[in-house]
């Protein structure tokens, strides 16, 4: 196992693509035994051969990767799915249905979409800005509910607010929450970076939901893995989202 790579549960690991950028790998079969392996994100677009080399020293076989989750469209999540499916392993692409236009290219620029309503000009100019990674043209959508045969069982979880189509991934068996950037933990665990306030609202409800399932280990987007009393915080970090989007 490299420095950058770091096993949070049986068949779980956290696999850090960048600075304070993560992917996740999962071992369907949750012993690691290369059975088949399932990636939640993929950093950006230069992380692809970062990602093949802690997978390998994992001694996992890359081409073993047959899925991947995307948490939400954004180019550090989404940035390398596009560079996996052309490899030899070929997996299917996994995102929520809201994301799947930017994901399969059809929609260049969904955020300005998204920041059509939005009040502040900051918000606007970034949401312009922001382009999905490279498309991948086959990807197909998951809905909230649906559990995957990983690591005992993958449970997706709608996680609107970020992103439209953000998902969160819950394993319940391995007491693991991947909520990709429906929170942060850079600095200290705070709320996703989102410039659409609109979505405001959406993301305090989501963090709400998240905070209601059963894990005790967070892992995130961004920053390191939240590992103690990681529950009780997100459900504080809910608390207080609350009370500024309704207040
Ligand atoms: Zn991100």
């Amino acid at each position: 196992m490299d420095n950058r790579t770091e096993q949070l549960a049986d068949g779980v690991w956290r696999i850090e693509v960048g600075f304070a950028i993560n992917a996740y790998l999962l071992a369907n079969d949750g012993q690691g035994d290369a059975e088949g392996l399932t990636l939640v994100d993929t950093g950006t677009t230069t992380s692809g051969p970062r990602l093949v080399r802690s997978i390998r020293m994992l001694d996992l076989a890359p081409r073993a990767v047959g899925d991947i989750l995307l948490s939400h469209w954004h180019p550090d999540h989404s940035g390398s799915a596009a560079r996996f499916v052309r490899s030899e392993a070929a997996p299917l692409v996994h995102a929520g249905q809201a994301d799947l236009p930017a994901v399969r290219g059809d929609d260049p620029r969904p955020q300005r979409r998204a920041a059509a309503g939005d009040v502040s000009r900051l918000g606007r100019l970034l949401a312009g800005r922001l382009r999905p990674g490279p498309a991948v043209s086959g990807a197909t959508g998951l809905v909230d509910g649906a559990t995957l045969p990983v690591a005992g069982g993958l449970r997706v979880v709608a996680a609107p607010g970020h992103t439209g189509g953000s998902l969160a991934f819950h394993l319940p068996q391995r007491g693991v929450l991947l909520a990709g950037d429906a929170a942060l933990n850079v600095l200290w665990l705070s709320r996703g970076p989102g410039p659409i306030r609109s979505a405001r609202r959406q993301e305090a409800a989501t963090l709400r939901r998240l905070a209601a399932l059963d894990f005790h280990i967070l892992g995130l987007g961004h920053g390191p893995v939240v590992a103690k009393r990681a529950q009780q915080r997100l459900a504080a970090l809910a608390d207080r989202a609350q009370r500024r989007g309704l207040g």
